[in-house]
């Protein structure tokens, strides 16, 4: 039997159902795992994209969706994360296969997490002010002023590997809710969640609403970004690529919002607890493998306490589980894809080079019945400093830098001192003093106490070079209208109206 026969194939999904990339080519997703074929996914080109384009046009043309009552969009919302939650198990299966993710984050965190969103817009959507009534001024004569809140358009959606369909929700979500219709471009490692979501979704949703294209960066994501018909880009990804879509969306001033790379520095204060920072710092940057771009990857630990705090660390990181994603247990699998896995290893190795220490990990993981599996050990490098390049550039694997600082106003520089600012941290037990440090940390989210505390209701998003934008609740809204003001002016007789004798002197 051929491979063709067994693998599934993953074809685009374009005006309400799955159609065949006009290039006709097909590439492979493989199980990061195992290094095993998954799938053959369909590998679009700007055509494709164009076709998107035109469908997702004439669906946001149709007033009976770019019109549509917020109650009813409401109940849609709803819809879709039921969609969501009865499809969880398979949707969960097919994240797994190509991202690596594992069981246990993707059923007890990611899928909950992306049917709440939809929930919790389900109900801002009914209270969005669509319409807001300004008071009425004298201008000299009184006049009536609203200001509408309308659909941007069609809407390029681009996403990273990592959380395939919880960044996939983050904007199709907002994107829907305010009446948009989409183009989703998914990373080509990692798509056949988002290809399958899409599908399950048609059920509920006008052909054309929402559209899926795969296919490279550069070709598809590029497409996307010059569209002379896409009217706001959305992007999930690293820095660099960001610049880029921003530099190509600027050609046809389309609004652009950036979710990019992160570096974040955790303040450890001398009064912190022990024992929870050492699990917090770990639960903060192993999770997925340390591939999340909020991760907790700079610890910065006072000089009186550093020996103590690092000893911690190893002792806790002896006890994380590298492993089977499939296994209720595993605390992460392995890096996505092999590139990255060997990316990870080069920044382990830069950081021996520039003086750091491994003080824990470093190396592949050897792990049982998977050979062929890209496995990193739970890293923890000391003695780095804030200069060296593992403490500047996004690693985007399960390595953590411990950083000495000599006192707060230097622990608070070297936090701020780094290209990024989407998460901080911050551990001590003197909440008021917690605050004070918040404020001084260039960061859009700061956790005290903990990490990843991202609620779907409460922005999240960077500064800096982390992009700009912010996702989840109804802040996402923002990022999906624009802004109309529709002004009425009542006084019939032209000869009453004071304005007008300045270019009508028979007026005056
Ligand atoms: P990436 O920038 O390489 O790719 C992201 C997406 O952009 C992919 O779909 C890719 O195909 C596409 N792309 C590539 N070249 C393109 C081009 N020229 N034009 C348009 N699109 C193009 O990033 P990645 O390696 O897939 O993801 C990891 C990065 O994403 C990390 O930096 C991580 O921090 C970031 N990330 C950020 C957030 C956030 O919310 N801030 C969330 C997840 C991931």
């Amino acid at each position: 039997m051929s491979d063709v026969e067994v693998i599934p194939r993953y074809p685009l999904f374009i005006n309400g159902e799955t159609c065949e990339p006009l290039s006709g080519e097909y590439a492979p997703v493989i199980n990061p795992a195992n290094g095993q074929l998954v799938a053959h996914v369909a590998m679009g080109n700007s055509d494709d994209v164009d076709f998107a384009v035109a469908s997702a046009q004439a669906a946001f043309d149709d007033p009976a969706w770019r019109k549509m009552a917020p109650e009813e969009r409401s109940k849609l919302l709803y819809k879709l994360a039921n969609l969501i939650l009865a499809n969880a198990q398979e949707l969960a299966m097919l994240e797994i296969s190509s991202s690596g993710g594992t069981i246990s984050r993707i059923m007890g965190l990611d899928i909950p997490a992306i049917a709440d969103l939809f929930m919790v817009l389900a109900e801002e959507v009914k209270t969005y002010a669509f319409v807001e009534n300004l008071p009425a001024r004298p201008l000299p004569e009184p006049c009536h002023t609203q200001v509408w809140k309308e659909p941007v358009g069609v809407c390029g959606l681009i996403t990273a590997w990592n959380f395939p369909l919880l960044l996939f929700a983050m904007k199709v979500a907002p994107a829907l809710a305010m009446g948009n219709t989409v183009v989703v471009k998914p990373a080509e490692t990692t798509p056949t969640s988002t290809l399958r979501l899409a599908e399950i979704f048609a059920a509920a949703l006008p052909k054309g609403v929402l559209n899926v294209v795969v296919g490279e960066g550069p070709v598809v994501g590029e497409a996307m970004s010059l569209h002379p018909h896409i009217d706001k880009i959305s992007f999930t990804g690293s820095s660099n690529i960001g610049r880029k879509v921003q530099e190509n969306a600027a050609l046809t001033m389309k609004r652009v919002s950036l979710e990019l790379g992160g570096k974040g520095p955790a303040i450890v204060m001398p009064d912190a607890d022990i024992d929870l920072l050492a699990y917090g710092a770990l639960f903060g940057v192993f999770l997925n493998a340390g591939q999340a771009c909020e991760s907790g990857t700079r610890l910065l630990v006072p000089d009186s306490i550093y020996d103590a705090v690092l000893d911690k660390l190893v002792e806790v990181a002896g006890n994380v589980v590298v492993g089977d994603p499939m296994r209720e247990g595993t605390s992460y699998g392995p890096m996505a894809s092999e590139t990255h896995f060997k990316s990870v290893l080069d920044y382990i190795a830069s950081a021996e080079a520039e003086g750091a220490r491994v003080a824990c990990g470093g190396r592949q993981a050897k792990v049982d019945g998977f050979a062929g599996g890209f496995f990193i050990e739970p890293t923890i490098l000391a003695d780095v400093t804030n200069t060296m390049t593992v403490a500047c550039e996004e690693i985007f694997g399960p390595v953590l830098s411990v950083i000495r600082y000599t006192d707060l106003d230097d622990a608070i520089r070297q936090a701020n001192d780094n290209a990024y600012g989407l998460s901080a941290g911050i551990w001590t037990d003197d909440l008021v003093q917690a605050q004070h440090i918040a404020h001084r940390l260039k960061a859009g989210s700061v956790w005290i106490n903990d990490w990843h505390m991202m609620r779907t209701d409460a922005p999240f998003g960077g500064c800096k070079q982390s992009g700009y934008g912010r996702e989840f609740g109804r802040y996402s809204f923002e990022a999906y209208v624009e802004t109309k003001t529709v002004s009425t002016a009542f006084q019939r007789d032209p000869s009453k109206k004071a304005l007008f004798r300045m270019v009508h002197s028979k007026f005056v």
